[in-house]
C-alpha cells in the first residue's frame, strides 16, 4: 500500500544540509569539522548523513533534527529501517509504502551506504573472500564459506589487530581502528546483496508464483517473509575475521542486535558465533548484552607455551579464562562452548597436551566442543602445521573421553581466505619488522 501523506514538517524548521554548512574557499575548499545533528553522527563530505548501523531510534532522531515532527519522524524512522535492515534496499526510491514525494526529501539528506568492495576472489572450493574498503580508506576482509548444510559468513571486527598471536597474520598488522557499527553490519548486508538473498515482499512472491518459479516457502507451503535458514546460502555468522571483537565490544554488539532483529536482519542468535582469544572483562558483558555462541581461542594447555602463542594469556591466564567460560550466560549442554585450538607440530600438539586438555574441560565442568584447526601457513610464519597423523591421534584422545572434537578442513587456502590467513596486501611485512612489532606489542601488553 502506497501511503499518500505529505511532507510533514519537511524543510519548515530546517534548511537543506548544503545550505547550512557552507564550506569556505572557491576553488580549493578547505575542510571544516562539519555540525554534528545528533550526537555522534556526522555527515558525509556531500552533507548527507548516512543511516546504514543505526538503531531505529537514532534514525528517527535525525528525521526529526532534520525537520520532521516527532509523530512523523518516528513513523518514518521505522519504515526507513524496515527497508534498510529487513529488506537491504539502498535506495529512498524504492521504498514503495513511503509517499512519493517525501522520498526525495530523504534522498536529498540521508543516504544507505555499503562497505566498498575493492576486490571479491572466489576459491576453487566455493570460499569467497572480499576486500573492502572503509570510506576513510581502510582495508578489510570478509569471507563466506559454502557448505552442503550451511553458509558461514566469517565477518571482521576490526581492521589488524591489538594482540598478536604468533601463529596469526592478522596479528602481524598494526591495528588500525575498530570497524564502525555500520562497517560490521555492512558485511552481512554486502554478503545478502552478492547472494541475492534479501527477503521478497509478498508481492514480489506472488509474481513470481504467476510466473511459475518456486516460492520462498516453508516445510507447510506457507510463504516465508522473514529470513529463514532453510534453503539459504548464508545461514550462520561467525565473529572470527580479522581483529578482537572483545576489544571493540559495544560495536560489535550494535551491529549483532540489527543482524538478530526480527524487524531487521532477523538472523537467530543460535546461528551466530562470536571468537574471543580471552578477553575475561568482557566475556561476561558479551553473555549478557549479546548472548551469542562463544568460542574461545584456547590454543594450549600450559602457560609457558600459551603465553608464547597466545600472548594476552599472560594478562588473562587459562585457569581464570576457563572460569570466565563456566560462568558464561548462555552456555549448557544444548549450546556448548567451542574451544579453539590451531595444531601446532611439536608445540601444543603431544598426547599429554590432549590428555590436559581434557581434564581441564572436565574439571571446569565445561559443556565444550573442541574445534581443532590444522595451522594455515603464511610467508614469514614461524610454525609448522601438525601432520595429519598426529591430528589424529589428538582428536582421538579428545573425543574418546567424550569431547567431541572434530578437525576444521581449511577452506579457501588458495585465495589466503582461510584461519589466521587475512591481511590486506597493503599490510605485507618484513620478518624484521614483524619481529619489531611483536617487541612493541609484548611490550604495550606487559602494562
Ligand atoms: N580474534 C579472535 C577472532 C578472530 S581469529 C580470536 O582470536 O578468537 C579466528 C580463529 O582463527 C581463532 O581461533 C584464531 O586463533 C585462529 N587462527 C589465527 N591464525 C591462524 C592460523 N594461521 N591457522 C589456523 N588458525 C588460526
Ligand atoms: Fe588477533 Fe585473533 Fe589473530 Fe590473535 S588470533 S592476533 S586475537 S585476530
Amino acid at each position: 500500500m502506497t501511503d499518500t501523506t505529505t511532507l510533514e514538517g519537511a524543510g519548515q524548521t530546517a534548511a537543506p544540509l548544503s545550505a547550512q554548512m557552507p564550506i569556505p574557499g572557491h576553488i580549493d575548499p578547505v575542510p571544516v569539522p562539519r555540525p554534528t545533528l545528533v550526537d555522534g553522527v556526522t555527515p558525509r563530505e556531500d552533507g548527507r548523513i548516512d543511516v546504514l548501523g543505526l538503531p531505529k531510534k537514532r534514525i528517527a532522531e535525525l528525521f526529526e533534527a532534520a525537520g520532521l515532527d516527532a509523530k512523523a519522524a518516528k513513523l518514518r524512522g521505522k519504515q526507513v529501517y524496515h527497508w534498510l535492515y529487513h529488506r537491504g534496499v539502498t535506495d529512498f526510491e524504492a521504498m514503495t509504502d513511503i509517499a512519493k514525494t517525501m522520498r526525495p526529501w530523504l534522498a536529498e539528506r540521508f543516504v544507505i551506504g555499503r562497505p566498498e568492495i575493492v576486490e571479491a576472489q572466489h576459491s576453487t572450493d566455493g570460499t569467497r573472500k572480499w576486500l573492502l574498503r572503509t570510506a576513510d580508506g581502510h582495508d578489510f576482509e570478509m569471507v563466506f564459506i559454502p557448505d552442503a548444510d550451511r553458509g558461514t559468513l566469517c565477518v571482521s571486527s576490526q581492521v589488524g589487530c591489538t594482540l598478536n598471536c604468533r601463529f596469526c597474520h592478522t596479528g602481524t598488522m598494526r591495528l588500525v581502528r575498530n570497524l564502525t557499527v555500520g562497517e560490521i553490519v555492512g558485511q552481512v548486508m554486502l554478503a545478502r546483496d552478492s547472494l541475492g538473498e534479501w527477503p521478497r515482499t509478498a508481492a514480489e512472491a506472488a509474481s513470481k508464483t504467476m510466473a511459475g518459479l518456486d516460492q520462498d516457502e516453508d516445510e507447510n507451503g506457507e510463504y516465508q517473509g522473514d529470513y529463514h535458514a532453510s534453503g539459504r546460502l548464508l545461514t550462520n555468522i561467525v565473529m572470527m575475521g580479522m581483529g578482537e571483537p572483545l576489544y571493540n565490544f559495544d560495536n560489535v554488539r550494535d551491529a549483532l542486535k540489527l543482524v538478530m532483529d526480527g524487524e531487521g536482519l532477523a538472523l537467530s542468535r543460535r546461528r551466530i558465533t562470536l571468537s574471543t582469544s580471552g578477553v575475561i572483562p568482557q566475556m561476561e558483558r558479551c553473555g549478557q548484552e549479546i548472548g551469542v555462541n562463544l568460542a574461545v581461542s584456547l590454543h594450549a594447555v600450559t602457560k609457558e607455551v600459551r603465553d608464547e602463542i597466545v600472548p594476552i594469556n599472560k594478562k588473562y591466564g587459562i585457569e581464570d579464562l576457563l572460569a570466565a567460560c563456566a560462568s558464561y550466560h548462555g552456555a549448557s549442554n544444548a549450546r556448548r562452548i567451542t574451544f579453539e585450538y590451531v595444531m601446532l607440530k611439536d608445540k601444543n600438539d603431544s598426547d599429554e597436551d590432549a590428555r590436559e586438555l581434557v581434564r581441564l574441560l572436565k574439571h571446569y565442568k565445561l559443556p565444550a566442543k573442541v574445534n581443532l584447526i590444522p595451522f594455515n601457513p603464511w610467508p614469514g610464519a614461524a610454525y609448522e602445521c601438525s601432520t595429519p597423523e598426529r591430528i589424529r591421534a589428538f582428536s582421538n584422545i579428545v573425543f574418546e573421553a567424550g569431547i567431541s572434537a572434530p578437525v576444521r578442513t581449511p577452506r579457501g587456502r588458495d585465495i589466503d581466505a582461510a584461519c589466521g590467513q587475512l591481511k590486506t596486501a597493503a599490510e605485507k611485512r618484513s620478518r624484521a619488522e614483524m619481529d619489531r612489532l611483536y617487541a612493541e606489542k609484548d611490550a604495550a601488553l606487559a602494562v
